[in-house]
């Protein structure tokens, strides 16, 4: 059992709060480069679920979904969200080009190679799914995600509906009670948004408050405000991600 419907939501937002602003001084700046990717990658659209869906009982106005981008666009924004800056171009040449690379990030390399050669393929099964984490619907069936990398990617095709991890965020998420991501990542994800419900459901947040509880304009105030508010991966992945 996760503890997530436990927490205190003072809790959840100080904690969510922290995240943005150590991301905001860091070198990688995560907070910045997920404000932009909303702005260029993703369109908000009207939610198209059924009365009886989760999200529309609790007054869901849209879901967060993937534009119909081409792979570098979304190979830019993969590298600006999730490798370090040192480590950006000699990933993108890596995967575009075959060029060796020993680092840390190079399990990284072939899920995106295997992401170039099915681009098509997956964009249309990404763009039909149009719901969000928090539908009742199960979570999107993607392959087994064996390391950190992948989850990220996946996260990023579907950044309303899966939440990434990295190595800190798993060992936070596994003592949270939540099925450990190399196992079974769609476990973790069915679970993390089972109680994402709950606490909604405890303190009548609905789905408008349950994205307001990330809310990096606090951080930086002259920033872009989303349409609809944060993609609900950034909720979850806030409250057991903070960068060093
Ligand atoms: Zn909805
Ligand atoms: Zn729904």
């Amino acid at each position: 059992m996760g503890d997530i419907p436990s927490r205190p939501l003072d809790e959840i937002r100080r904690v969510i709060q922290k995240s943005n602003e150590r991301s905001a001084e860091g070198s990688q700046k995560y907070v910045v480069w997920e404000n932009r990717a909303l702005r260029t990658d993703y369109e908000f659209i009207k939610c198209p679920c059924a009365d009886d869906c989760w999200c529309r009982r609790n007054a869901c106005p849209g879901h967060y979904r993937l534009k119909e981008i081409n792979f570098e666009a979304f190979l830019e924004t993969y590298l600006k969200l999730w490798i370090p800056p040192k480590a950006r171009e000699r990933i993108k040449e890596a995967v575009l080009e075959g060029t060796p690379f020993g680092g840390r990030q190079r399990n990284a390399i072939k899920p995106l190679q295997w992401l170039q050669a099915n681009w098509s393929n997956i964009l249309g099964k990404v763009r039909e799914y149009n719901k969000c984490g928090l539908c009742d619907s199960p979570v999107p069936a993607v392959a087994q995600v064996s390391n950190l990398y992948e989850g990220k990617m996946w996260s990023q095709l579907f950044y309303d509906s899966l939440v990434p991890f990295d190595t800190r965020s798993r060992g936070r998420i596994k003592r949270a009670g939540y099925p450990d991501p190399t196992r079974d990542f769609l476990a973790m994800n069915r679970e993390l948004f089972r109680d994402l419900r709950k606490l909604s459901d405890a303190h009548g947040l609905g789905v408008s408050g349950v994205r307001q509880l990330d809310s990096p304009c606090a951080v930086v105030p002259q920033w872009w405000e989303p349409p609809g508010g944060q993609p609900l991966s950034r909720v979850v992945d806030k409250i057991f991600y903070s960068p060093d």
